[in-house]
């Protein structure tokens, strides 16, 4: 607990909010930071660090939040997968209320008979599939780099013991992608990105060298307040400098090189795909599929998956929000229409969405 206190300690808090101001003035000019990981939004919000921020920082989020930025079609095709007979669909928790088109999610699908169920560990599909060898176990692969390693784990464990009722639809996505089309959008008014902390645990520090080479200021944070506001600090430091680099906040947490075990893990199972990102459309390399060896766990080739049109619900925001273009309030559908308890788009479900984060820490 002395750990956790550290990174929550209220004088170091204030001292860093006076050494931000400082800074902040030296810098001249507004300054604009985007947090690419979802759990940074939620601990934004959380801890109230937008209210702590100098005039001229605004801190904005990023296509950070898997469930968020998977597209409404691989949602339509989940749920297509989860009400085939025979199959038992198994899901994060967070995945259960996102809409598909039309407004379906796998709460209804499962609430009309189909056999959904809710894990917290990808590992748990292999007793589900030993406990009826009868059935298909699906399972929605979605996270990013800091997820992809249990699943491809999961799977490589089922290969090993010959357990074949297991397939995964696999909507994996990979960040320095994302951030590379997000640099290449020439609206982008970013000034600095707060990289992701879980990440960057397997990522090491280099795969954020392009923020850097293209003018921005990097620097990886953890996700207490302490973390939070000493990463902005040490942004702005960078700022008023002009000299950029991506530095590590989060040394207890992240190593430059990262961990080149849970890479090697993911590059064995997947192999890298163009994918489609709400909000951000297609982009190469971002996704992952199932190299060839284990091709025989890619859902999609397993069950004959129709033409599916999907179609995104028009009035939602998500996309703008998830390029730092708007925040939450700019949605007219915004608190009134679209609630946690009524969502309309996947950044109102999960916690680490800025929708829900603004709805409930705003
Ligand atoms: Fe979409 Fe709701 Fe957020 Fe608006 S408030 S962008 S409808 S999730």
């Amino acid at each position: 607990m002395k750990l956790i206190d550290e990174y929550r300690d209220p004088e170091l808090a204030r001292r860093l909010v006076g050494a931000m101001r400082v800074r902040a003035d030296q810098a001249g000019r507004g300054v604009t930071i985007m947090e690419v990981c979802g759990s940074h939004t939620y601990a934004i919000g959380r801890h109230g660090i937008r209210g702590l921020l100098p005039e001229g920082i605004r801190l904005v989020s990023g296509p950070g939040c898997p469930v968020c930025v998977t597209s409404v079609h691989d949602i339509d095709v989940a749920l297509y997968v989860a009400g085939l007979k025979g199959v038992i669909f198994v899901t994060f928790g967070d995945m259960l209320r996102v809409p598909g088109t039309g407004g379906s999610s796998l709460q209804k699908v499962r609430a009309a008979g189909a056999d959904v169920r809710i894990v917290a560990s990808a590992s748990e599909c292999i007793p589900i599939a030993q406990a009826n060898p009868g059935k298909e176990v699906v399972f929605m692969g979605i996270g990013f780099e800091t997820t992809t390693p249990t699943i491809a784990s999961m799977v490589r464990t089922c290969r090993a013991k010959g357990i074949a009722n297991v397939s995964v639809v696999s909507v994996h996505k990979v960040i320095p992608p994302a951030i590379r089309a997000l640099l290449d959008d020439p609206d982008l008014a970013v000034d600095a990105f707060l990289c992701p902390g879980h990440v960057s645990t397997i990522l090491g520090a280099r795969a954020y060298d392009e923020i850097v080479q293209r003018g921005r200021a990097a620097v990886i944070a953890g996700f207490e307040p302490v973390d939070i506001l000493e990463g902005i600090y040490l942004i702005l430091g960078q700022i008023v400098k002009g000299e950029f680099s991506v530095e590590i906040q989060y040394r207890r947490g992240v190593s430059p090189q990262g961990n080149p075990r849970a890479r090697a893990l993911i590059d064995e199972v997947f192999e890298p795909v163009d994918a489609e990102w709400r909000g951000l459309g297609t982009i190469p390399g971002s996704g992952l599929s199932f190299r060839e060896e284990y091709r025989g766990f890619d859902a999609l080739k397993r069950f004959e998956v129709p033409l599916i049109q999907s179609r995104e619900e028009k009035a939602c925001r998500c996309g703008d929000i998830l390029k730092g273009r708007i925040d939450p309030p700019g949605c007219p559908l915004f608190r009134t229409v679209c609630t946690p308890d009524n969502p309309v788009g996947p950044c109102m479900v999960t916690h680490e969405g800025t929708c829900s984060t603004y709805y409930i820490c705003c």
